[in-house]
């Protein structure tokens, strides 16, 4: 009973998400812990409660100065006090944090793992009442992991040197089995409590669409007042298309490695801060971003494998409330990813990018597809992924299967998807002319298909194996095509990717927003409580959602608070936070109601 106590005192939450309780409790006794939830679902309390409980101090190794700077600002919201040492403190500063430290004043201590190096730090840290060291983001110890970082194998080291061994906490989003006993190796955990929690989502809705515009698709999608990550896989795309939104009115960020810097931090402060509230970025953009309130994370482009996209997806949403993440797929795309993972020599990636198309092309449950991959159960139907909710149908497209495979034999050369879709169709292009292409007696034996459909249809016969792609993008037959060809095996494509050229389908659909359910002047409330939480926020120079999340504002509208004791029953309102703020929220709600 006392943590849940402590949770509601120092945090304002009446309840621990699912395995929050079981790891704060296994750090109170001492016990090295593993806790491998899912993105969002609230792994800093757990070993920041324990920070609270425990007499002496919590060392938290992390590895990005935005991610430190966050968690310092919104505990320092809640009243707690915690300090971060990087390398963005000045040496004033950096002196300034060292007092406080030695004065006693300083309950978490947020460092870099590159800082755990210094002769001067380990003589601090053995000069400190060390109770926890806590490990977030715990897969940058692995490299198997995709944010390798190498400053993190000398964690151990640095725990080793300590007089005094305090307990240890790890924790990570990322799911393999192969980087959790990475972890639990590299950092030499003693007998450590694992939990790994479920990785679904409830709150977010898988939809994979195939639109024939996907730039027409992301306007329709859009909710300028809501935020939104668009992720694209080159720097080109990003430019172009965050240019383009712009061009239409949208308040936009552009994000990438190719920018300085300077630009970058200043995309990523615009989008945190609420000035612009889209960004288009390369997934460069992302780790150390803790914004709760994103409502969609749009793909413009397949990523290359799935752990990548469930990580990126699962940003939308992280306050619980419901957010989408959209792949906006084109059969296009899976040369370009084929391209970039040929870069690389990784032996899984072709594996890893095959499950990645698999899930775009799918017409079973979305969220049991990417559970499954992660080794976990799920039901075969979770009726909230664009499968479930449009209850996919699928066409049998064996015999078109056949013409493509025959045709691509016929040609006699790995060509790419353009060239043999425009032979199939029966384009009069020189290039056909020239190489007699109109000879062939698979010339234009697709001519009333739709070409999309054509290249849905290759695209499919690449995910089943059937056709290889090589690093020119040129296709050639398989072993794996030959039950097709010989009739012994049906092919199948969705129904929404097999386009009827007169009957073009519209797949997006506005995002349902946040207020749907309230009725007008509830919805006019909560606006209100947006603007004077941004002014409040601005002028403390933090992220809005570092004063209040939107969970709490629309617990605001539904309760509507009148006073001190009301409001803190708004969740994530702890005493601290109703010091400060319950006058100004209670007097805007109050003036709303008696004028309404
Ligand atoms: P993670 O690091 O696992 O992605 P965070 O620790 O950033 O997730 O938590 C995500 C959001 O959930 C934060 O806004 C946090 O305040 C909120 N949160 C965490 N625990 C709870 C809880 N028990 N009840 C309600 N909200 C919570």
């Amino acid at each position: 009973m006392q943590i849940e106590q402590d949770l509601e005192k120092y945090f304002g939450y009446k309840t621990f998400r699912p395995g929050q309780k079981e790891l704060i409790e296994s750090i109170l006794t001492g016990r090295d812990s593993l806790g491998i939830l899912p993105t969002g679902g609230g792994k800093s309390i757990c070993y920041q409660l324990p920070a609270l409980i425990l007499p002496g101090i919590t060392l938290v190794i992390s590895p990005l100065i935005s991610l430190m700077k966050d968690q310092v600002d919104s505990l320092n919201e809640h009243g707690i006090h915690s300090v971060y040492l990087n390398s963005s403190l000045s040496s004033e500063d950096y002196f300034a944090v060292l007092d406080r430290i030695n004065s006693g004043q300083v309950k978490l201590i947020y460092v870099s793992p590159e800082r755990l190096k210094s002769e001067s730090f380990l003589q601090l840290a053995n000069d400190l009442p060390l109770d926890q060291i806590a490990i977030d983001e715990a897969h940058c110890v692995s490299q198997w992991g995709h944010d390798f970082r190498a400053s993190y194998r000398e964690i151990a080291t640095f725990i080793d040197q300590l007089s005094e061994r305090p307990v240890v906490s790890a924790f990570t989003a990322t799911a393999t089995n192969r980087v959790q006993e990475d972890i639990i190796h590299q950092l030499a955990l003693e007998n450590p409590y694992v939990l790994i929690n479920s990785f679904d989502r409830p709150n977010l809705t898988f939809e994979v669409m195939e639109p024939e515009s996907k730039k027409k698709t992301v306007i329709d999608l859009i909710d300028k007042e809501e935020a939104a990550i668009i992720y694209a896989s080159s720097r080109k795309t990003v430019d172009r298309l965050s240019e383009w939104l712009r061009d239409q009115g949208l308040p936009v960020s552009a994000y990438h490695a190719g920018m300085s810097p300077a630009d970058r931090m200043a995309s990523q402060n615009d989008f945190i801060y609420e000035r612009t509230n889209i960004i288009v970025a390369t997934n460069a953009f992302g780790m150390g971003i803790d914004k709760p309130d994103v409502r969609q994370v749009i793909h413009y482009n397949l990523p290359t494998n799935l752990e990548s996209y469930y990580q990126e997806a699962g940003r939308a949403g992280r306050d619980g409330l419901p957010a989408r993440a959209i792949l906006l797929y084109s059969p296009k795309d899976i040369l370009t990813a084929k391209f970039l993972i040929s870069q690389s020599n990784d032996p899984t990636s072709e594996g890893r990018l095959n499950d990645m198309i698999n899930y775009a092309t799918t017409s079973s449950c979305l969220r049991q597809h990417i559970l499954a991959y992660f080794g976990q159960e799920a039901p075969d139907h979770c009726q909230n992924c664009s499968n479930c909710l449009q209850q996919v149908k699928k066409v049998d497209v064996s015999r078109e299967g056949q013409m493509i495979l025959s045709c691509i034999v016929r040609m006699a050369y790995p060509y790419g998807m353009t060239l043999v879709t425009d032979v199939l169709k029966g384009k009069k292009l020189q290039k056909i002319k020239d190489k007699h292409f109109d000879q062939l007696s698979t010339y234009a034996l697709l001519k009333d298909m739709n070409v999309q459909t054509i290249k849905n249809i290759i695209s499919q016969l690449i995910s089943e194996g059937a056709l290889a792609v090589n690093e020119y993008k040129g296709l050639s037959l398989t072993e794996k095509a030959l039950p097709i060809l010989k009739g012994n095996k049906c092919l199948y494509i969705k129904e929404s990717a097999y386009i009827r050229s007169e009957n073009k389908t519209k797949i997006s659909q506005k995002a349902q927003s946040l207020t749907d359910h309230l009725s007008p002047e509830d919805e006019e409330l909560f606006e209100a409580l947006r603007e004077l939480r941004y002014s409040l926020a601005s002028e403390e120079n933090v992220p809005a959602y570092i004063i209040f999340n939107n969970q709490s504002l629309l617990d605001m509208v539904e309760i509507k608070p009148k006073n001190y004791q009301e409001f803190l029953d708004i969740s994530g309102v702890g005493p601290v936070k109703a010091d400060k703020y319950a006058d100004d929220f209670c007097q805007l709600i109050e003036d709303f109601v008696s004028i309404k």
